[in-house]
């Protein structure tokens, strides 16, 4: 079986198990961008929680960038590492309105100027806002794609997403990412992978040579 062949399984068989490829909610462009710098090390499940109140609160990027940061840090406490996470998010804003006339901009050099955003959150916004072509190659992603052998194993995010950007189909790229996460955290985590209930397994490079073994 070809790379390629490995590919398109894989999207094919994460896209029956996770039908529904991001659950971070966010109604505008720059509540996904901030909805995904809160999610780092937290459950996306209680980044909506939290979203709710702060979006709530401060509806508009105006109202966000004129908010107080301590106010902006008691509100997403929940997410975790919440004074860098506050901090990110007024300047952020501050930055959207100041330099980008209140949007989020659509290229790599223009979103990573963003106070929290690096190369993972660009792509996302990039795929899931401007429809770009994007692989997110987050820990998920670069450990998973490795152990199925779909790249060489190496954990450098350019790499990475330049050798995945050749095996996937530039409209499946972003949600892949997406699931790689959730396929991440419930089924092959990195402490203790559940190969025996795992949908890939049979197509797996690892637990293949494990077994073999
Ligand atoms: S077989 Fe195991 S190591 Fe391979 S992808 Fe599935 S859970 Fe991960």
């Amino acid at each position: 079986m070809t790379k390629k062949e490995k590919g398109r399984i894989v999207v094919e068989r994460l896209k029956s198990l996770y039908p529904d490829s991001c659950s971070l909610e966010a109604k505008k462009d720059y509540e996904l961008l901030f909805a995904t710098r809160l999610s780092a090390q937290c459950t996306d499940a209680r980044v909506n929680t939290v979203t709710k109140v702060l979006f709530k609160k401060y509806p508009t990027l105006d109202s966000l960038a004129e908010a107080d940061e301590n106010d902006i840090a008691e509100i997403i406490k929940p997410c975790g590492l919440f004074r860098t996470k506050a901090r990110d998010i007024k300047l952020g804003a501050v930055k959207l309105v100041e330099v980008f006339g209140g949007r989020v901009p659509d290229t790599m050099e223009e979103l990573l100027t963003i106070p929290g955003v690096g190369r993972k959150t660009a792509n996302l916004i990039l795929s899931d806002i401007y429809g770009h072509p994007a692989i997110v190659a987050d820990t998920h992603c670069m450990r998973i794609a490795g152990k199925l052998g779909l790249t060489g194993g190496g954990r450098d995010p350019l790499k990475v997403e330049t050798e995945l950007s050749k095996l996937i189909e530039p409209a499946e790229q972003a949600s892949l990412c997406h699931r790689f996460v959730h396929f991440g955290r419930d089924i092959c985590t990195a402490r203790s992978p559940q190969c025996g209930e795992c949908p890939l397994s049979d197509i797996c490079s690892d637990y293949q040579q494990k077994i073999k073994k």
